[in-house]
This record gives C-alpha cells, structure tokens and sequence, in this order.
C-alpha cells in the first residue's frame, strides 16, 4: 500500500515511474500444500496468484504491472544472473547431506520433515522451525522425524550437491553500496542492520536445494535441485517487468538514470540490501542497484487478529466487510509504522474514520461545497487555487515528505489543509457574512474572499487526497467538473463547483454496527 500511494505521488508529478510487484510463487510451503491436495504446485500458485491480485484490484492497488515469479521471462532472468555469477566465480560447489523419503522417492526440504522439537519436546517441530516455540531449526536436529507426505518415518540422509552464492567475494561491493545509497532516505534501522551485518562478515549462501517445485539449475549433477525461492524471488522484481514489456524492460533496469525504490517489511531488509545486490553486482550485467530501500515496520495489534496465511482472522478480504477500500487506505497510512511498530486498534481505527475523515475532512467539503451552492452570488466564476497561500504552503509540505518518503507526513499535511479551512470556517463564519453581504459591498467583497479561500482549499483536498484515498479524491474533484487522474499541476488551475448538482458526502461515519464486525477479530 504505501508503494501505491508513493507512486501514485510520483504519476502526479508527471514522472516516468512505473510500480512493478507480484507474487513469489515458489517454495516449500505451496509445494507442500499442492502435494497434500493432489494438484501440481503451478496450479495451486496461480490459483493464490490470482486471488492476491484481484485483491489488490480492489484495494486501488494500480500496478504498472502486477506479475509472478514462474514464468518464461524470470526465468530467464534467473538463468542469465546464475551463469555470469557462475562465470565470473562467485559460485561454490558443495556437498550437504539432505533427508529423503525412502516410501515417496523423494528429498524433503526443510517443512517435508516434521516431528518432535529439541527445545520445547512438542510434537509440532517441521525442518525449518518449531510452530509452538517458535525456534528456528534445521532439518537433521527434529526428533522422531517423519515425512510430512507419507507420515511415515523410513527416512533417511543423503548426500546431495549444492550451490551457494560466495556473498563473503562481494562483501567489500556491498557495503560501498550501502555507503553511497543510504543517503536517499533509507531509515537508520536498515542501515544498522544491513552494516552490522557486513561487519559480522558474510558467508556463502545456499542458492539451491533437491526439491520438485521451482526453476531448476541449469548444471550438469544439479539435476535434482531448484533454485531456492529467495534466488528466483528477488529476480522477480526484473522478470516481472519483462513480463510487462518484452521490449521497454531494459530501458528501466539497465539504464542508469533510473531510481529503484524498494518498499518492505523490515524482516526482508537484507535480503534487498545485501543478497539481492550482490547478486546484481557479481552479475556484472549492467542491473541498476535499489536507490532508496523503504522499510517499515510492523503494525502489531492486542485487539484483533491478523491473518497472514492461514484464512482465519483480519485480512485484506475480511477487511471488506467492514469498511470500504479507501477508508482502509486512508486509516493504514495514517497508522503506517513507518519509523516504528504501530498499534492497531478497533477504536483507532473508528476514530480515523469519525474523527478525521469525515468530520474534518469530508464534512468541510461538504460545508463549503453546500454553502456556495446557497450562495452562489458569491463564488467568483475561476477561482486561482494557486494564489491561496494555505494552498501553496500545505502543498510544499507535502511535496517535501513525499520526495523524503515520510508519507505519514504527506497524509499528515492533507489533514492540516482541512484544519485550516475549519479554522476559517469558524472564525470568518462565511454563512453570516453571505447574509450580510447582500446589503454591504464591502462585506460582499470580503465574503467573496473567503468563499474563494474555501473553495480552493477544498479542491486541493481532492487532489491531495488522491494518492491516499483515490476514490474519494474522484468523488471530490467531480464537483469541479474534474474527470481526469489529478496531477501536482492541477493545483495552479483556475476552478468554480458546479452548483447545479448536491453536493454528497465523500465520506461516511463508521456506524456501530460495522464497529462490532471488528470484535469477531478479537
Ligand atoms: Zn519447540
Ligand atoms: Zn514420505
């Protein structure tokens, strides 16, 4: 989401941005879970494909292009970067052993193995990490292992080949990276991480393992080995746009003029400032290197539960039922844990949306656009919304969060314009002053002032409103005959309402009811 709304930002200022995302599709969790279905893992992976993306449809999400990673063209990719790194010697060959299943025929990676956990000696360990006390494992130390396919325990350990990435040749290029790129408003967390990392030293890492699910290694003994997802996810991000565009995808990877702004969780951090690079870097193809890395933090909750993977609890479709898209939107970024976790609470959020967006905001515009309709001797046939100086001076605000990506800032200062036009509201009163204009032509002229401030205010709500809240930001701009995707540039238009229509609310209050759907999340 906050991707979203920064590029929407970036398409306002006219830039040539383009917002590349999709799903990462390999792994052992959709392999595991397509063998327990009896479906092929392709199958099962378009399936969430397509469920993720019409999600993000819905959530106003506009993708450049929203793609996946099991295609020909990442594919592609990840062959094209794994032999210059294999070429030019970053690549180390070794020998692990691997637990096999002598009834399926087959390896089992980490999450095939399940059993009793080390630590805590509950029967919830898998080869990765133990469910109940949450510790990280490795696939030889689960007691009593069994197969996660079969349940049976005629397991055994091979030996398999293997393939690393040798990060530890690349360390001295990665942190030159880090060093010279932080400047463009990393947060001081990812680079901390990324540095104490570096300075810890880095090893070699497995890029392989004797899986079925994924794109195989293209090397002669690697026959029984995949990539692993982290290898073929990060690439995604380039296969993704040639997925887009067969023939423009290089104008945006291999052109150094171009600004990667990478947006993610902060358990991802390292993966995007020290194994992806490297790749790029040891790759010698000429790939431009991400230019700002935008962390964030967690939004954590003790009021409701969030679900991630496994249906039950808040998610973005549950999420629907209570409230619309660009409510979600509006109240996410106002709560985005940007340099810090952040709460989220059933009342916090009622209280965005009451509070703020429809007694601050939405009522405003509806105040105002009411008002001129009444009294529409007053409105000036085209208002200059630039010379409004609340106008010019919230909108630099704004521009200045948003090119630093504070964009809790940037929402922050859409808020403050609807503080101000309340703040005139109440003290110019304008609905006496159109009473006592009728008879006074100074105060007509004042009154036109003001209805002038109010209006401009008002409009540039609607424009500033569209990264945030989209639809909201249409239904806003509708009443200034406005039909076209809002730009910066909007904001020096010369605009009156159209006083034929009423005006409606853009916003609507949570009601009880739809506050109570939340508890069923508690
Ligand atoms: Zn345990
Ligand atoms: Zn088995």
């Amino acid at each position: 989401m906050p991707a979203d709304v920064y590029y929407k930002y970036l398409k306002m200022r006219g830039d040539d941005a383009i917002f590349i995302c999709g799903s990462d599709q390999h792994g052992t969790p959709i392999e595991l879970a397509a063998v327990k279905k009896g479906v092929e893992p392709r199958i099962l992976a378009d399936e969430m494909h397509h469920v993720v993306k019409s999600l993000f449809e819905k959530y106003e999400c506009t993708f450049t292009h929203y793609g996946k990673t099991h295609t020909d063209e990442n594919k592609e990719v990840v062959y094209s970067v794994f032999n210059e790194l294999f070429n030019n010697g970053y690549i180390l060959e070794k020998e692990d052993m691997q637990a096999y299943c002598n009834i399926d025929k087959r390896f089992l990676p980490d999450r095939f193995i399940q059993g009793t956990c080390p630590y805590c000696h509950k029967r919830s360990a898998r080869g990765d990490q133990c469910d109940s006390c949450g510790r990280l494992l490795e696939p030889a130390q689960v007691l009593d292992p069994f197969c996660a396919v079969c349940g049976k325990s005629d397991i055994s350990f091979r030996k398999v080949k293997s393939l690393a990435l040798e990060l530890d040749k690349l360390q001295n290029e990665v942190k030159e990276f880090v060093k010279n790129n932080q400047k463009h408003n990393w947060s001081r967390d990812s680079v901390n991480k990324t540095l104490s990392m570096i300075k810890e030293g880095l090893k070699p890492r497995d890029i392989t393992r004797n899986m079925r699910w994924g794109f195989q290694v293209p090397l002669a003994g690697y026959e029984d080995a995949v990539f692993y997802v982290w290898f073929d996810a990060v690439l995604g991000y380039i296969g993704i746009t040639k997925e887009w565009n067969a023939k423009r995808w290089r104008d945006y990877w291999q052109n150094e003029h171009t600004q990667l702004v990478q947006f993610l969780g902060k358990d991802n951090t390292i993966f995007h400032t020290i194994m992806w690079p490297a790749m790029l870097i040891g790759s010698r193809l000429g790939f431009v290197l991400p230019y700002t890395i935008k962390e964030s933090q967690f939004l954590v909750s003790k009021t409701v539960k969030f679900s991630k993977s496994h249906g039950i609890g808040l998610n973005m479709k549950t999420a629907l039922e209570i409230v619309d898209p660009d409510y979600w939107r509006f109240a996410l970024m106002s709560m985005y844990p940007e340099n810090a976790d952040s709460e989220f609470t059933d009342k916090g959020l009622a209280e965005v949306v009451n509070a703020i967006m429809n007694d601050k905001i939405g009522n405003l515009a509806q105040r105002v656009l009411k008002l001129s309709k009444s009294n529409s001797f007053l409105v000036e046939d085209k208002i200059p919304v630039g010379d409004s100086p609340s106008v010019k001076k919230i909108t630099k605000e704004y521009c200045d969060s948003f090119d630093r990506l504070q964009l809790k800032k940037a929402i922050g200062s859409v808020v403050r314009l609807a503080d101000i036009g309340n703040g005139i509201m109440s003290s110019k009163e304008p609905w006496v002053l159109a009473k006592k204009a009728k008879d006074d032509e100074r105060i007509e002229k004042q009154a036109k002032k003001t209805f002038s401030e109010l209006i401009a205010i008002t409009y540039a709500i609607g424009v500033l409103l569209y990264p945030f809240t989209p639809k909201a930001s249409a239904a806003l701009l509708s009443f200034f005959g406005v039909r076209a995707e809002p730009t910066l540039k909007m904001l020096e238009d010369k605009v009156r309402p159209d006083l034929d229509n009423e005006p409606k609310p853009i916003f609507q209050k949570m009601t009880n009811s739809e506050i109570e759907k939340l508890k069923k999340y508690a």
